[in-house]
């Protein structure tokens, strides 16, 4: 039994100066697995190369909804995002899911935090090629689902999608538990989870099987402002005992477990 941090982004450049480091403290803390999500064409291929290097570092390679649309971002943008061909890097992260090089698709979704609803219709569709490739190849996709939360449901029902986490999830926390009980849908409660009251409350009311634990490091630190890692799942696993007057093992446990068959691990590493 391990803890498990199933949504980080250890490529960001704040990672740069010490990332081995950071990978060492998360295996002495007990993380049995670090899901390293991708954003585009360099984080995905930085991200192949970690999971060689390192082996509690799973791979998910991804396009994050902001990238999707990099081609109809006005150049004033609030965030420098690079050109690249969305087409060519979804064939690419189809060809990693074929030969069986990742773990899940992810980071990918919908957002409606940062951009307006002129570019909603093509980060769906590009949302729904990734579903595809998931899909599949009978693995998870990672969802990111600022503002869109209930959209985003949609249109993984549409796709009969049984394998998906919502990572951040900052909708209502009734539509958490009913996409999770109707769906079986997993939830990964943030490192900051101390800090937010809906965070607490999705660990109270989710069903215990869909619950993950996740850092989105280097965001979302237990304290605002330091920089996240993964090593601070604990946070969540802790919150979630004592929220439900349990072990912490037995939290623990539950979510390794929830994340060991999410993720079709061999029962032999679990
Ligand atoms: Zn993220």
């Amino acid at each position: 039994m391990h803890y498990v941090d199933v949504h980080t982004h250890l490529t960001h450049e704040r990672f740069k100066a010490d990332l081995d480091l950071v990978i060492q403290r998360a295996v002495d803390a007990g993380l049995g697995a670090v899901v390293v999500n991708g954003l585009e064409p360099n984080s995905n291929r930085e991200i192949l190369q970690l999971a060689q290097d390192h082996p509690v570092i799973k791979p998910a390679l991804g396009i994050y909804p902001i990238e999707a649309i990099n081609d109809i971002l006005p150049e004033d943008f609030a965030h420098p995002i690079a050109k690249f061909s969305v087409d060519d890097e979804i064939e690419f992260i189809r060809e990693q899911a074929e030969k069986k090089n990742i773990m899940a698709v992810g980071e990918c979704g919908l957002d409606g935090y940062w951009v307006g609803s002129e570019t909603f219709a093509r980060q769906e569709q590009v949302f729904e090629q990734l579903i595809e490739i998931a899909k599949n190849n009978d693995i998870p996709i990672i969802v990111h689902s600022r503002k869109l939360e209930k959209r985003t449901g949609e249109i993984l029902a549409h796709h009969k999608v049984e394998k998906a986490d919502f990572h951040c999830f900052c909708g209502r926390t009734k539509l958490a538990k009913q996409l999770a009980e109707t769906h079986g849908w997993h939830f990964s409660i943030p490192a900051n989870v101390l800090k937010n009251e809906a965070f607490q409350k999705m660990l109270k009311i989710l069903p215990t099987e869909s619950i993950l634990t996740e850092t989105d490091a280097p965001y979302l630190a237990p304290i605002r402002g330091e920089r996240n890692e993964p090593a601070n799942v604990v946070t969540t696993v802790a919150a979630f005992a004592d929220i439900r007057s349990i072990e912490i093992d037995e939290a623990k446990n539950i979510i390794w477990q929830n994340y060991c068959r999410l993720f079709a691990i061999a029962s032999t590493e679990c």
